[in-house]
């Protein structure tokens, strides 16, 4: 039998990053999956990062994982969503070539050392005296690890939906994993149902492009690897259109054949990505909706209609397609649809994406209940890391929801469960002002290198940026103007007679890096990045002084580890109701606790009052 030291299953984007992960920590890694040229498929849209996943992206590029830079090298329009508001909401999004994606990626695991790929489909797990030890494919071969992550995405018991048409398949031309998804139920993980949906997609060359409305790139495309500072490939403009009363009129008329709405489908779908059906009866109201013709590559005439999934038989969705306007005479190159799945309750595990009573085994991406390629590469990440930490006898990596949209996610997922696919927002993080996708290396790589996975070109980059951050930082602090002589310099403050720094007047929304470099001569030698950073950071500067003792507070009690055998039924004052719902939640830190529904002060000093007499 091979040994390896970490096993990932499925070369997904969770599995990508998982088996990366572990690698770069030095992990002898294997990544089995189904077919090594499906590694970096993206199953649905042709896109990275966005709203809160554009800042999972950078993290993950933080920590010198692999989706950043896969995403830069296929990247044909970049685009910094909300560039007009302020810096914490904004979220860095590129439309990537599908094929150059894909390529990237396997160019990158073929070039990561201590990665080996194997391909083929894992049917069982091996199980030794309660741990899992290794993984039967198959062909009836078997491999040993010291631990296992599992990142199966949409296939365990996949099934695919078209109008009252089904098929089993992970996803359009891949069968679906069934066997291992038996295992996990013989195992009693807590098994549930979710789906997803996909549009179909369109032949560009039977667009009429020239009626529509185009959106280019950015000018200054921002790119998502603190690595990269401008696109690798030609930038291509996507075309705009609109759904209509006649698309909706054929839509709610066929209602009843979407595998949806026919009641085909059990399991619940994402409702911040609804279907073009769920959009017409959901909102009623609204008689034109949004769509997005997205090109899938540079030389590939296909295009992803986004904001228009559906799971309607194939000849309603032909003509409700062509009832909008430039799509009049289409061509669909492949059907839409549902794919249903069965995911694990995210809250069996610990922070660490380990399964809680199955050690040994982590699971990370769509099978804990998730939806998207960022927050699949995300977890990938933390199980990939952990899996290696725990070979080497290490302490494990918890990501805190104080430094991290990572920590904030796994926090969510473990603690909350999901009731519909969890999709990161930038609503979701607490403390966003200092969480911002522009800082993601600043957070995180420090944290990177003291674990030992982050690479040697990187440690050079960011060690200059940071030394050279710091010696700007200085150079703005030592200018000081007074009031008066800002006001004769252009710059608008107030005249309270407070004489203000360079830096202190970057705090002002209305003041930037280039307004001041231009009116005072000492800043013109400085790298305009590194004053757009500082000026960043200073804009936030004195709200970040205001909720640092709400993140020193949730330290404290994320400082408070609870024992996995912690007895609640034992703590007279505890109601029923919380003895069985933390018991049920086994939560890992006292912080956690706190953020069980229903969880009241007083419950929660009754627990900190045992672990104090335990410490
Ligand atoms: P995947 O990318 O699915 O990768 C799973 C990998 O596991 C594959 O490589 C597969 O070959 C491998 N594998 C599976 N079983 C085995 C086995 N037994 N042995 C070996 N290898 C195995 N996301 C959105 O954000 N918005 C959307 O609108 C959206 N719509 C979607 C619509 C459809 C139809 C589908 C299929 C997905 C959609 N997604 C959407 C989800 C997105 O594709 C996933 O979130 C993302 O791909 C999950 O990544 P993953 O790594 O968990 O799994």
């Amino acid at each position: 039998m091979k040994h390896f030291d970490v096993i990932v299953v499925g070369g997904g984007h969770a599995g990508t990053e998982a088996a990366h992960g572990s690698a770069r920590m030095g992990a002898e890694t294997a990544l089995v999956t189904l077919r090594r040229d499906a590694i970096g498929v993206m199953s649905c849209n042709p896109a990275i990062g966005g709203l809160g996943k554009g800042h999972l992206v950078r993290e993950i590029d933080a920590l010198d994982g692999v989706m950043g830079r896969a995403a830069d090298f296929a990247g044909i329009q970049f685009r910094l969503l909300n560039r007009r508001k302020g810096p914490a909401v904004q979220g860095p999004r590129t439309q990537a070539d599908r094929k150059l994606y894909r390529e990237a990626m396997q160019k990158l695991t073929d070039d990561q050392p201590h990665l080996t790929v194997i391909e083929g489909e894992v049917a069982d797990l091996i199980v030794t005296e309660g741990k899992v030890s290794g993984v039967i494919l198959a062909d009836g071969s078997q491999l040993a690890a010291g631990g296992v992550v599992l990142t199966t995405g949409t296939f365990l018991n996949g099934v695919i939906h078209i109008g009252d048409r089904q098929k089993p398949g992970g996803r359009i031309g891949d069968r679906p994993s069934v066997a291992l998804a038996a295992r996990l139920r013989d195992l009693s993980l807590p098994l549930g149902r979710l789906k997803t949906g996909t549009p179909p997609r369109l032949d560009g060359k039977t667009i009429r492009w020239d009626i529509l409305d185009s959106q280019p790139g950015d000018d200054d495309p921002e790119m998502f690897s603190f690595l990269h500072d401008k696109p690798f490939v030609r930038q291509v403009s996507c075309g705009i259109t609109h759904t209509n009363e006649q698309t909706h009129e054929i839509i709610r008329e066929n209602l009843n054949r979407s595998a949806m709405y026919g009641g085909h489908i059990s399991g619940v779908g994402p409702r911040y990505c609804p279907s073009i059906e769920d959009k017409v009866v959901r909102f009623a109201d609204k008689s034109s909706h949004q769509v997005f013709l997205e090109p899938e590559g540079l030389d590939d005439d296909t295009i992803y209609p986004n904001g228009v999934s559906t799971s309607l038989p194939e000849d309603v969705q032909e003509r409700y397609i062509r009832s909008i306007l430039g799509l009049e005479n289409v061509r669909i190159l492949q059907p839409g649809y549902a794919i249903e799945y069965d995911f694990v309750d995210p809250r069996a595990s610990k922070p660490t994406l380990e399964l809680r009573d199955l050690p040994g085994l982590y699971l990370a991406g769509q099978i804990n209940g998730t939806t998207g390629y960022e927050e699949a590469a995300a977890q990938g990440l933390v199980a990939g890391l952990n899996a290696a930490l725990c070979v080497q006898s290490r302490d494990p990596m918890i990501f805190s929801r104080t430094s991290s949209y990572i920590g904030v996610m796994i926090d969510d997922l473990v603690t909350r469960g999901v009731s519909e696919p969890y999709r990161m927002f930038t609503s979701r993080a607490e403390f966003r002002l200092s969480l911002r996708a522009d800082n993601a290396d600043q957070r995180l790589t420090g944290v990177g290198l003291a674990l030992g996975c982050v690479g040697e070109e990187r440690r050079r980059s960011f060690s200059d940026k940071m030394e050279r951050l710091s010696a700007g930082k200085d150079l703005l602090a030592s200018i000081v103007l007074t009031p008066k002589d800002a006001v004769s310099r252009g710059l608008r403050v107030n005249q309270d007679g407070t004489k203000r720094s360079a830096y202190a007047l970057l705090s002002f929304p209305d003041i930037d890096f280039n307004q001041l470099a231009a009116i005072i001569p000492e800043l013109g030698a400085m790298d305009p990045k590194i004053g757009e950073q500082l000026a960043r950071d200073a804009l936030y500067a004195h709200y970040i002084t205001r909720q640092e003792n709400d993140i020193a507070a949730l330290k404290r009690d994320e400082d408070w580890v609870i024992p996995d055998d912690f007895d609640y039924s034992a703590l007279s004052g505890l109601s029923n109701e919380l003895k069985l719902k933390l018991g049920r939640a086994r939560p890992h830190t006292l912080a956690q606790a706190g953020r069980i529904d229903g969880m009241t002060p007083a419950a929660l000093a009754l627990i900190l009052a045992r672990l104090r007499q335990g410490r």
